[in-house]
């Protein structure tokens, strides 16, 4: 059985052109495809992609961690396939050369075959499952419904459509670096860019406890927070702290000091 490749030609970009072509050359079942981000949840197109027996190659400008969670996201992912970020290659000839290396190909020329679906602008996260311990800190953070929690309180999306395009918002409050937007170009961490965790956002970690009122585990306090001016701030939470035992009879002290100095006393 030859291996398939599955890509989208328009993404491949000018310096790929030919790249169906060269695939086919090289032995493989060449399916041509949408981009597989944009196509929509429940396009026909994803039975086929789920149906392809075998070693497979997915092709698709995003880095390889997300383009694995969309397939196991459509239950097309199996081990030994192959997931590759066609940004990161400059010719066909030596993408062409690493795939027959890593999957072997047959002699003669394989097909070239069109797979339908449709495909329009879309936005959402997917989830590392690798990483993921699904603490539920994204489905409690989201106001707008995109996760669920199953029968067995596992996270999972929902309704990625009802993501606000451009906003990777909850991949910086989830604890395990799970989250990825594959088409946020300002962060190759959010985006899923191997190895990467995004960095921990401490204003949107406190947008979290404000959102959900959950118990802070550095300071303790539950609750939607109340303004205290001037009062110091739990830095996981942002809730006010009151302060610690002995505070205000030293800051009391300080503060006569500081009379005494000005010469006010
Ligand atoms: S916040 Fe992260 S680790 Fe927690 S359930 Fe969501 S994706 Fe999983
Ligand atoms: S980015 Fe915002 S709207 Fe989209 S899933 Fe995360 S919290 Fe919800």
């Amino acid at each position: 059985m030859r291996p398939v490749a599955v890509l989208a030609p328009e993404t491949a970009g000018d310096h790929l052109a030919g790249l169906p072509r060269h695939l086919s050359e090289a032995g493989f079942d060449v399916c041509l495809s949408p981009d597989l981000y944009h196509v929509a949840e429940d396009d026909a197109i994803w039975h086929e992609i789920a149906g392809i027996d075998g070693e497979a190659a997915f092709l698709l400008p995003l880095h390889p961690r997300p383009i694995e969670a969309l397939l196991r996201r459509h239950g097309a992912w199996r081990e030994g396939r192959l997931a590759v970020d066609l940004r990161a290659w400059e010719a066909p000839g030596a993408l062409v050369a690493e795939l027959r290396a890593r999957l072997g190909t047959t002699a003669g020329h394989g097909s070239i075959q069109r797979l339908y679906g449709v495909a329009g602008a879309r936005w959402y996260p997917l989830v590392d499952e690798g990483r993921c311990t699904h603490c539920g800190s994204c489905f409690q953070f989201c106001l707008f419904g995109v996760y669920q929690l199953d029968d067995a309180r596992r996270v999972r999306i929902a309704h990625p459509d009802r993501c606000k395009p451009g906003c990777p918002a909850c991949s910086r409050i989830c604890p395990q670096g799970a989250l990825m937007f594959p088409l946020y170009e300002k962060d190759p961490a959010i985006a899923g860019a191997p190895g990467l965790f995004p960095k921990p956002d401490a204003a949107a970690r406190k947008m979290y406890y404000a959102r959900t009122g959950l118990t802070c585990p550095r300071c303790g306090q539950s609750g939607k927070p109340a303004p205290r001016p001037g009062a110091p701030a739990c830095e996981e939470c942002g809730r006010a702290v009151a302060p610690a035992k002995g505070q205000d009879e030293f800051d009391a002290l300080l503060d006569g000091l500081e009379e005494l100095q000005e010469g006010r006393r």
